[in-house]
């Protein structure tokens, strides 16, 4: 974790290696201080908006698991980058219609969030690893299942074919302090568990959130700008 090697010359508007780096140490002394190992987490560097090159760059620094959040952008870097073997994590909204699409090239879907999803996402040919997403906030167009209908959800992707539910995933809401947020997760962790006694993992914690994420339990954080930097053309 902490023996990357820098690489001799860093492109123009570098920095990538030193982001990366910190955010490492960040996560190893958050989980020294969780008394928590840190190779049990998987750490998403969340790529959206940046270009092919900064994945590239990224995979060469050692890092195997990326995130993206809109489908199209998704497609089209997976398929230019099939070759290096990275693990795509799909971490937006799924529209039911290109539910299968973006199945086929995620290893891992983060935000199953409604039934007819899961129904769109159902296969006999293969399986595909995914969380559920819940959403902390009272607001239902933010993606994600309100508590009260996760179990229903739970037991919805268990009697689908083609699904391996690995746990939960969710978001801090803003303006609710993130660790308390976190604890939610947890406990909806535990209770999913009754039903899902495989379904252990914890996807949260974003850049500014991973310390707190880590407390709680998180075992997949995604992170975007404290690794990449700012966004190109964030919207
Ligand atoms: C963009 C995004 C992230 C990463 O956010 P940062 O604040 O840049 O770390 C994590 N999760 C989801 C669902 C996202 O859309």
């Amino acid at each position: 974790m902490s023996d990357v090697v820098l690489p001799q010359a860093q492109p123009a508007g570098g920095g990538l290696p030193e982001r990366l780096n910190a955010v490492r140490s960040g996560i190893a002394a958050a989980a020294a201080s969780a008394g928590r190992d840190a190779s049990e987490l998987t750490t998403i560097v969340v790529t959206k908006f940046h270009p092919v090159a900064l994945i590239e760059e990224l995979a060469a620094l050692g890092v195997q698991d990326v995130g993206e959040s809109r489908h199209q952008e998704a497609q089209g870097k997976a398929e230019s980058m099939a070759g290096l073997d990275l693990t795509w994590h799909f971490v937006g909204q799924v529209q039911g219609k290109k539910a299968r699409q973006v199945r086929a090239y995620s290893t891992v879907i983060h935000s199953v969030d409604r039934a007819s999803l899961v129904d769109a996402l159902a296969s006999d040919a293969s399986v595909v690893d995914c969380f559920i997403q819940v959403n902390l906030t009272d607001d239902l167009g933010r993606g994600g299942v309100v508590p009260e209908e996760l179990d229903t959800l739970v037991e919805r992707v268990l009697g689908t074919t083609g699904l391996r539910l690995l746990g939960l995933m969710a978001v801090a809401p803003i303006g609710t302090p993130p660790r308390r947020a976190f604890a939610r997760v947890r406990e909806l962790g535990e209770r999913t568990r009754r039903l899902a006694p495989e379904a252990t993992s914890l996807s949260m914690g974003m850049s500014q959130d991973y310390a707190e994420a880590i407390a709680e339990g998180a075992t997949h954080l995604r992170i975007g700008t404290a690794i990449t930097g700012k966004r190109p053309l964030s919207g």
